[in-house]
């Protein structure tokens, strides 16, 4: 277990719905357990990854008022949260905090000092944009990853290397139905002579 076991219960309570909260003596806590064993053991990010994004997220402001917000509740209006969490005002529902992490759904929240390495790590290999969110999707999140990862794919050099490369197509030509239909032209040289064929 990565780590201790004092985390644990304040984080399953904490992540646990909060009409719930006022009967914490009647949480069956091995159920809860037991869930967030398969959601870490089905995670697919390494457990030196999720080192690295904790550690970042104890240190990031917006994320710590985040998960003050998970634990305690958003305000009744955007205006009213903390500036810096407003980008997350629509997916509010979808956080919450699991072994301390602050997650959407069943994706890492990614502080900014992590994202512009997560982007890079996502664009390994030089794959297009689609496959590139869908890498992501399945274990990153941050407000406005599509449009960052679009925007680090369209500034990748390699990239555009390998685009301003790409052979013309070959045109096949349609085949004709009757003798001398199509006439063909082309032009040859030999021992210093042009024909036309
Ligand atoms: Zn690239």
């Amino acid at each position: 277990m990565w780590l201790g076991s004092s985390f644990y219960i304040p984080d399953t309570l904490s992540w646990y719905p909060a009409e719930a909260a006022d009967e914490k003596d009647d949480l069956k806590i091995s159920e809860i357990e037991v869930f967030e064993s398969q959601f870490m053991a089905e995670f697919r990010a390494s457990d030196t990854r999720i080192q690295e994004v904790l550690q970042a997220q104890m240190a990031d402001t917006t994320c710590k008022k985040l998960k003050k917000l998970v634990q305690k509740g958003w305000p009744w209006k955007p205006s009213a949260a903390p500036v810096s969490c407003r980008a997350f005002w629509s997916v509010q529902g979808e956080l919450s905090i699991i072994r301390g992490l602050l997650m959407k759904g069943t994706t890492l929240v990614i502080p900014t000092a992590l994202r512009k390495g997560i982007l890079t790590r996502i664009h390994i290999g030089h794959m297009g944009t689609k496959k590139c969110i869908e890498r992501a999707r399945a274990t990153v999140w941050w407000p406005g990853i599509t449009n960052d990862i679009k925007t680090c794919i369209f500034s990748c050099e390699t990239c555009l290397k390998e685009k301003t490369n790409i052979p013309e197509p070959l045109i096949p030509s349609p085949l004709s139905q009757a003798p001398l239909e199509v006439v063909g032209t082309d032009l040859a040289e030999r021992k210093g002579k042009h024909y036309i064929i």
